[in-house]
């Protein structure tokens, strides 16, 4: 039997490109059905992520006129991670692999071929990674690749270059489902899951219509989330610090004792002033890091829901 797949594209306020990748997607199911890879009952899945444009309209249309085409629509915007993880887990139900794209047309919709023999061969997740950083600014690309660095560098394991384009198995979105957290970073979740991988490597082009969704803002927000969701790191190395400022403190004091003792005390102001500086410093940089985290365990304790859906297009007949 031919597995379904379901291909799961979150949209915010996709009006402009929504008519101009649709096809691409379409085409692709149709092609993918038509050399007998995958089931005729594979669907394309958006999601309207609480769209202010005509988003839902565009995806209500098309699933009145195509029926490899489904949506669901969020009761507002929670942003691109919940409202994949919407319809990853709407798809769940109905698929044996999903494959989450973003819909502006930057992941190569051709790489879901390769995707798909890599699921045919064994594999129960494939990451979708980029070949280069052509069609990005050199402030994204150069801040990229530090980001990774640094996420490696706290023990945190993301594959390089990938980003949510990727195949899952339906065991894996069981596993996903009972993931139960709030600050979700899925890039860095699917790898703890287990289970074989393999990567495909794909070309990102630029953004075929519309406006980039991830301002700077929202890009060192989902880049922090990734740190503090994924390893505690960032707290042993305020240990550690401590240590180190109480090690360098203690010297100074049997320092200054002595100082007093033998009477080579002088008015030290500069001195005063530079360790008060410093240890406020730290020490605020210490708390703001640790208040992170309590407010990750706080927002997770109230276990609100990820998403609502506020709208599904009719079932298959
Ligand atoms: N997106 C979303 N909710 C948001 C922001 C973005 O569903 O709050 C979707 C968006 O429609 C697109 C994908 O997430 O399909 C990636 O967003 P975008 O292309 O704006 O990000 P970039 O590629 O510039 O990082
Ligand atoms: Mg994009």
């Amino acid at each position: 039997m031919n597995p379904i797949l379901y291909l799961v594209i979150p949209c915010y306020n996709e009006e402009t490109v929504l008519p101009i990748t649709a096809p691409f997607f379409l085409n692709k199911i149709e092609e993918l059905i038509g050399c007998s890879k995958i089931s005729p009952e594979s669907r394309i899945l958006f999601v309207d992520d609480g769209s202010t444009d005509g988003t839902w309209n565009i995806i209500k249309n098309m699933s009145e006129d195509y029926i490899a085409v489904k949506g669901i629509s969020l009761s507002r915007n929670r942003g691109h991670q919940n409202a994949l993880l919407a319809g990853l887990l709407e798809a769940k139900e109905f698929c044996d692999i999903s494959i989450s794209i973003d819909c502006d047309g930057q992941d190569d919709i051709n790489a879901v071929d390769k995707m798909v023999d890599e699921y045919l061969s064994g594999a129960d997740i494939v990451y979708g990674v980029r070949d280069n950083r052509k069609s990005d600014t050199w402030f994204k690309k150069s801040s990229a690749k530090c980001y990774y660095r640094v996420l490696n560098l706290f023990g945190a394991n993301v594959i390089y270059n990938h980003a949510d384009y990727r195949l899952m198995s339906k065991r894996v979105l069981e596993e996903l489902s009972k993931y139960k957290e709030v600050n979700l970073y899925l890039r860095g979740m699917i790898p703890l899951i287990g289970f074989k991988s393999t990567s495909v490597f794909y070309e990102r082009h630029k953004r075929l219509a519309g406006k980039s969704k991830y301002p700077l803002r929202k890009m060192l927000h989902l880049a922090f989330d990734g740190i503090t969701s994924l390893t505690v790191k960032p707290i042993h190395i305020i240990t550690g610090f401590g240590f180190i400022v109480a090690l360098i403190s203690g010297i100074g004091i049997v320092w200054s004792v002595v100082a007093k003792l033998t009477g080579h005390t002088v008015a030290g102001w500069t001195s005063i002033i530079s360790i008060i500086c410093f240890l406020g410093g730290i020490q605020l940089l210490s708390l703001g890091v640790i208040g992170e985290y309590v407010g990750k365990i706080y927002l997770e304790t109230k276990n609100r829901p990820r998403y609502v859906i506020k709208d599904k297009t009719p079932e298959d007949k």
